[in-house]
């Protein structure tokens, strides 16, 4: 990636790649939505990317939410969670974003159900599910979600399950990043028929940088973009994943 470009260059690299996967896959490029991620880049990157239309971007921590939420209050973007959340900070995603992505476990969900019932809001959400071995990645066990999903729809108003996300293992291996990505659309599409009142399983959030042609081959509704459109980070994968190895 060249340094000198533009925001708005990359994006059109980045809608070019979405474009040409979705012909390649046979989809229109219409179905798949761009994320902006913007984590660790600030107000000047972000008001940036506000000029060329998008108002919507993913943030790993919510932290960050936090901290950009009054400067860019005027833009008015929606916060979409998407990162490892504690449940003791479930109030601040009930207060400031519009969606979380990393709906991972039972415990979070009752925490933000209870923090939306205060603030009178409700948030969309997408399951985490955990669709690769390596140890390192959260999500809910795919073989814990049919169970999961019913218990949310059932007993958290608040919270409206749209689809589900995942993050891909961390491998140079396109077979291996596919499968996961396949994993996530099976899981989608067995839930579906399950056919649960209030749940809607129609999003599939899967797909970064570096493998959004792969996710978009396997069905992804949306691919969550970081590097490829903020640029490099000022720090590495293991800061937003302490646990990688
Ligand atoms: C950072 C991040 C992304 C984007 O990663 P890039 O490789 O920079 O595109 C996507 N999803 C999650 C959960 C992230 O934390």
């Amino acid at each position: 990636m060249n340094d000198q470009s533009t925001f708005s260059q990359r994006l059109s690299a980045v809608q070019q790649r979405i474009h040409n996967a979705a012909v390649a896959a046979g989809r229109d490029p219409n179905s798949i939505t761009l994320l902006p991620v913007s984590k660790t880049f600030d107000e000047a990157a972000i008001r940036e990317a506000v000029a060329t239309g998008l108002h919507r971007f993913g943030e790993n921590k919510v932290q960050e939410i936090v901290a950009k939420y009054q400067p860019l209050k005027d833009c008015n973007i929606e916060w979409v969670m998407i990162g490892h959340l504690q449940s003791n900070k479930a109030r601040d995603v009930a207060r400031y974003a519009t969606e979380i992505q990393s709906l991972d476990r039972l415990s979070l969900a009752r925490a933000l159900e209870r923090r939306l019932q205060n603030e009178g809001r409700s948030l969309d959400a997408l399951v985490q599910v955990k669709t690769s071995p390596e140890p390192s990645k959260y999500g809910l066990d795919p073989a814990d979600l049919p169970e999961f999903v019913r218990e949310v729809a059932r007993s958290m108003p608040s919270l409206r399950i749209k689809g589900l996300m995942t993050m891909a293992i961390n491998e140079r291996n396109d077979e291996a990043v596919r499968a996961c990505f396949r994993t996530l659309r099976t899981l989608r599409d067995e839930v579906r028929d399950l056919a649960i009142d209030g749940v809607e399983m129609e999003r599939l959030s899967m797909g970064m940088s570096g493998d959004m042609e792969l996710a978009i081959a396997e069905g992804a509704t949306e691919v969550r973009i970081g590097t490829a459109l903020f640029g490099q980070r000022p720090y590495g994968d293991a800061y937003y994943w302490p646990e990688t190895p």
